[in-house]
């Protein structure tokens, strides 16, 4: 909601709490009243407690002790006043390591440590359950052959490298994370299509280490022997369980050979610290590697190919395994039957300080305040429904299969899902929603204070606003907010809100601090880092817990469901005129001359889709109008409600195309989607036909988008022609 907007209803009101999106006068009095009670809960000891009990151990995916967690989270929710909290088993194909090793074996003998080394003031990273360098999903082998440095490993490296006359057919490539980000599954399948017998994957300094500032113990940066573990699914194409793509692994669920599967990789991989890469990266000959190529070691980086040879082999027990997802509610009041939705994953590489247990922790005081209010005669009108995911390491796995196996009833009762992945590694707001409910998470902001005395909605503009001054992009993502707002509303995937928006058309929200972050997926991601870097007073985490809370109450007590489809309309524009200017001069065609037909000339007509969008935007703000006036007269009637609630939850589901995107049938959403390498991709289907200048599939993708337009934009007049009688 606009400022404008709340002023006005404020002055109409001088004596009551501003109306806020979605409720009459008298129930935002009654909904600001739980939400002050529902904030005064989370406190930062209580964080910390609860962060301590998920960062004690590592607890990988399927290990014993992040079973053992789910069963920790069960106990405490049904403690807490939780409902129907019960264990969900999926049996999936899972993946563990074995044994690894990686010797330099010419021109010189190396043996990479493959560890990282316990640092003095930090008391966890002496922990001999610490894993070494794995990476999920990775295949068993064993090779020898020389290396070569492709630079970040993606499709335009290798152009690169065979520009300079090197083939990687049998070799080890050694790649980067970063320069620029991409996920490391899409750069462990661009090795297996190039033909590479394996793929290194380093952490260079100049992009999580030294060379950004100071590393672990003095800084967040990652030091030297820092691993970033991770896997390299090919979830991009289906995630979940490789063996069931598409449906649940639920018990008698059928199971495809894991040799058939599409997501599953069939390249053996490993991640190095730079300690490890250094003496490989030294040793190689070849043409020096272009400027970009060149990282933060005190060496000049080479092509190699020939003169470093290396022996890698890798051993991993990969196969079926449980995991388990933790589910509990409160169960509500009035409206039962519509879900909004929470989820964190609880599943680390090694303790996962940040990723997951910062986020787990909130979760654990959000529940334990909702239990709170629940005994204080506060239930939420309609249902919250609190999830903790299993496996998101490995192919966003146990949120999968959970979304697989409901989807019929998430279909039906679905009315939002908000994921927290990473609570906090730092102090600046990072905010994700589908355009519709954007609006609604900037008011929610502007209700809560931050740590830095602004209010939390102040904070996120001016950490937008730094953002853009400086244009440094995470590992994630840049800001992908459109003109005007701070809700970001470019949602790719790599987190467990994938496969509600994707293959369900759940609206998300994701939720999350960001800073210097430079342990990611490394042994170091540990309770001292979060004690010295993260959040050291638990004031994010405990922010975290209010926002998050705040978020679900006011979803799951609107008399009217807040969202904003003239936002949307306006976002989609954005969409469409965004992929009009990157692909300008393939959209015109070729040079034009009289004799041509508009058809070459012209190839892709968005003329029409740009007048389906005004249409649909005019019936969006005609709605916003129409329920504004309803709730400031403060009579709503129930069976209308119902008709205009469930009207409104439809508009995300009709964005889903069945037969999915192009190549990609899982992933249905129309509007969102996500490239390879993770990164978003608004107009999947569409986007990625006029980047391959395929004009029959784009015009059928047009035309997709088109229709669903239409159907949304009538869906929307009848609720306009309900509310007029
Ligand atoms: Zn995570």
């Amino acid at each position: 909601m606009n400022l404008l907007r709340t002023s006005v209803v404020f002055l109409l009101l001088p004596c009551a709490q501003a109306q806020i999106l979605g409720f009459t006068p008298t129930s935002s009095a009654r909904e600001a009243e739980v939400e002050s009670k529902f904030k005064s809960i989370p406190n930062p000891a209580e964080e910390r407690r609860q962060h301590r009990i998920f960062t004690q151990e590592p607890h990988v995916a399927g290990s014993k002790r992040n079973n053992e967690l789910a069963e920790y989270i069960r106990d405490e929710w049904k403690k807490q006043g939780l409902e129907d909290v019960v264990i969900r088993r999926y049996d999936v194909y899972g993946t563990n390591p074995k044994s690894a090793s990686l010797e330099m074996i010419a021109p010189t003998h190396y043996r990479a440590t493959l560890r990282e080394v316990p640092l003095d003031a930090d008391p966890d990273s002496k922990n001999p359950a610490i894993s070494g360098a794995w990476l999920g999903m990775s295949i068993s082998g064993e090779v020898t052959a020389p290396i070569v440095y492709a630079h970040s490993g993606n499709p335009e490296d290798y152009d690169l490298l065979r520009r300079q006359g090197i083939s990687v057919k049998g070799k080890i490539v050694l790649v980067r994370y970063s320069n620029p980000y991409s996920y490391r599954g899409f750069k462990a399948l661009t090795a297996e299509r190039e033909g590479a017998a394996a793929m290194l994957v380093y952490s260079d300094p100049a992009d999580d280490g030294y060379k950004q500032g100071k590393v672990d113990p003095d800084g967040p940066w990652g030091p030297e022997y820092h691993i970033q573990r991770g896997a390299i699914t090919y979830d991009f194409m289906v995630p979940g369980d490789p063996q069931t793509p598409g449906w649940a692994s639920v018990p008698g669920a059928k199971r495809i050979p894991i040799e058939d599967a599409v997501s599953a990789p069939k390249i053996m991989a490993l991640p190095l610290s730079w300690h490890d890469a250094k003496p490989l990266l030294e040793n190689m000959d070849g043409p020096l590697a272009p400027a970009n190529w060149q990282g933060g070691l005190p060496i000049q980086y080479h092509l190699g190919g020939e003169r470093v040879k290396a022996h890698l082999k890798i051993e991993m027990q990969n196969g079926l395994q449980p995991y388990y997802v933790v589910e509990g509610r409160i169960r509500g009041s009035e409206l039962p039957d519509e879900w909004i939705v929470l989820g964190n994953h609880r599943d680390a590489w090694v303790f996962g300080a940040v990723d997951p247990s910062s986020g787990t922790a909130s979760m654990m005081e959000l529940t334990r305040a909702l239990g709170q209010l629940k005994q204080q005669g506060m239930r939420p009108r309609r249902t919250i429904i609190v999830c903790s995911w299993d496996g998101e390491e490995v192919g966003l796995t146990g949120s999968t299969e959970w979304g697989e196996q409901f989807a019929d009833d998430l279909r039906q009762k679905a009315v939002a899902y908000i994921n927290v992945d990473e609570a906090t590694s730092g102090a600046n707001f990072h905010g994700q929603a589908v355009a519709s409910l954007a609006p609604m998470l900037e008011e929610t902001t502007r209700t809560l204070p931050d740590p830095s005395g602004k209010t939390l909605y102040e904070a996120w503009k001016a950490s937008t606003e730094r953002e853009k001054e400086g244009k440094k992009s995470t590992q994630f993502s840049d800001s992908g907010a459109a003109n005007g707002s701070l809700a970001d509303t470019r949602i790719g995937s790599g987190s467990d809100h994938t496969v509600f928006l994707n293959f369900i058309g759940v609206p998300v929200l994701g939720l999350g601090f960001e800073g210097d972050y430079g342990v990611y997926h490394s042994a170091y991601d540990d309770f001292f880092w979060m004690n010295h870097f993260g959040d050291p007073g638990y004031r994010y985490h405990t922010l975290m817990s209010q926002l998050w809370g705040v978020t679900a109450l006011r979803l799951a007590n609107a008399d009217l469901l807040p969202f904003d489809f003239a936002t949307y309309a306006n976002n989609i524009r954005q969409f469409v005129q965004d992929l009009a200017k990157a692909n300008e001069k393939t959209m015109r065609g070729q040079p034009s001359s009289a004799v041509q037909s508009s058809e070459t000339r012209q190839p892709l007509d968005l003329k029409q889709i740009l007048a389906a969008i005004d249409v649909f935007e005019a019936a969006g703000k005609k709605l916003n109008d129409s329920l504004k006036e309803k709730l400031a007269s403060g009579q709503v009637d129930p069976k209308l409600t119902l008709t205009l609630n469930h009207g409104m939850m439809q508009v995300e589901r009709n964005w889903l195309n069945p037969d999915g995107i192009p190549g990609r049938p899982w992933f249905k959403h129309i509007l969102y989607g996500a490239r390879f390498t993770y990164a978003h991709l608004e107009l999947p289907g569409l986007t990625e036909a006029v980047e391959k200048q395929d004009w029959p599939t784009a015009r059928q993708q047009a035309e997709i988008l088109q229709r669903a337009l239409r159907e949304n934009t009538k869906l929307l007049e009848q609720l306009n022609a309900t509310l007029a009688q």
